[in-house]
C-alpha cells in the first residue's frame, strides 16, 4: 500500500491534458528557424549527412532531416531548432523550411480530401505497416497510445487487420521485401482510406535513400494524405498531425 502511494506521489498526474499546448523539454528538436545571416552556404550544405540542406536560399527539408542537430551546432548563428513539435502536413513542399521563415507547418485544409473529414472526423482506425522500419517510429506510434499521450481519447487507434482499418500508417524506408506486403495491406483496406507516412525514412528513404534494397514505387502510385516528420517522430507530432488532418475544428 505504502509502495503504491510512493509511486503515485512520484509519477503525479501522468496524462497530458492538452496535446496542442503541452511543453516538451528544451533538448527536443522540432521546427527549425534559419536566420538570414550570411554564412558559407556550400560548407553548410555539405556538412549535412542527409543532404537535407540546400542553398540560395538556405533551406532544410524536414522530410530528409534526421534532426541530428549538427548544422545548428556548427552554425548556431544561422540555424536553431525550436521545440515546436507541430510539424505534420499534407503537402510535401511545406516540409521545406527556408531562411527567414518563422511560421507554423500546418495541414492545408483546402487540400484535404472531403471524405476524410466527413467520415473520419470522430474516429480513425489505422493499420500500421513497418516497411523495413528500425522500430523507432513504431515505438513512438505505440507511445502515442500510452497513458501519457492517450491518442485513443480522440478515437484514433490501431487495429490488427487492414480490413478493419480506415487507412495505413507506414514507417520505414519501404524495402523491396516489404513492397508487396505494403501493397497487399493497402488493397485490403476498405475505401475511402488514408495513407500516412510516419518518420524521415518513410517520407524520403532517410539514411537508406537511393539504396537498391528499396522499392518506393508504392508512393508513385498512391497519394499520401499526411506527412509526419521526425527521426523518430514525437507522439505529439503524430497526434496533432492526425487531428489536424481529420478534424475541422480543434
Ligand atoms: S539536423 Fe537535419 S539538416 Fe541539420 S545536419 Fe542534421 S540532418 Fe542535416
Amino acid at each position: 500500500m505504502l509502495d503504491n502511494l510512493k509511486i503515485l506521489y512520484h509519477q503525479g498526474k501522468q496524462f497530458i491534458p492538452n496535446v496542442k499546448t503541452a511543453k516538451v523539454p528544451g533538448i527536443f528538436r522540432g521546427r527549425p528557424i534559419i536566420s538570414t545571416q550570411k554564412v558559407n552556404e556550400t560548407e553548410l550544405a555539405n556538412l549535412c549527412p542527409m543532404h537535407a540542406i540546400s542553398s540560395n536560399p538556405v533551406a532544410i527539408d524536414l522530410g530528409k532531416c534526421t534532426f541530428c542537430g549538427e548544422c545548428a551546432l556548427q552554425y548556431p548563428e544561422k540555424i536553431k531548432f525550436t521545440t515546436d513539435y507541430k510539424i505534420s502536413t499534407n503537402e510535401r513542399e511545406r516540409l521545406i523550411v527556408k531562411e527567414g521563415d518563422d511560421f507554423a507547418i500546418e495541414v492545408n485544409p483546402a487540400a484535404v480530401r472531403k471524405e476524410i473529414r466527413q467520415i473520419f472526423g470522430k474516429s480513425l482506425k489505422l493499420r500500421q505497416v513497418s516497411a523495413g522500419g528500425d522500430n523507432s517510429c513504431e515505438w513512438e506510434l505505440n507511445a502515442a497510445n500510452n497513458v501519457q499521450f492517450d491518442m485513443s481519447r480522440f478515437g484514433i487507434e490501431f487495429v490488427a487487420s487492414p480490413r478493419h482499418a480506415d487507412g495505413i500508417a507506414i514507417t520505414g524506408p519501404i524495402t523491396q521485401n516489404m513492397a508487396k506486403a505494403l501493397e497487399i495491406a493497402y488493397n485490403a483496406t476498405p475505401d475511402p482510406k488514408v495513407i500516412v507516412l510516419v518518420g524521415t525514412d518513410a517520407i524520403s528513404g532517410g539514411i537508406f535513400a537511393g539504396s537498391p534494397a528499396l522499392d518506393r514505387s508504392f508512393l508513385e502510385n498512391h497519394k499520401v494524405d499526411l506527412y509526419i516528420p521526425g527521426n523518430p517522430t514525437h507522439p505529439l507530432t503524430i497526434i496533432n498531425g492526425l487531428l489536424d488532418l481529420t478534424r475541422k475544428k480543434r
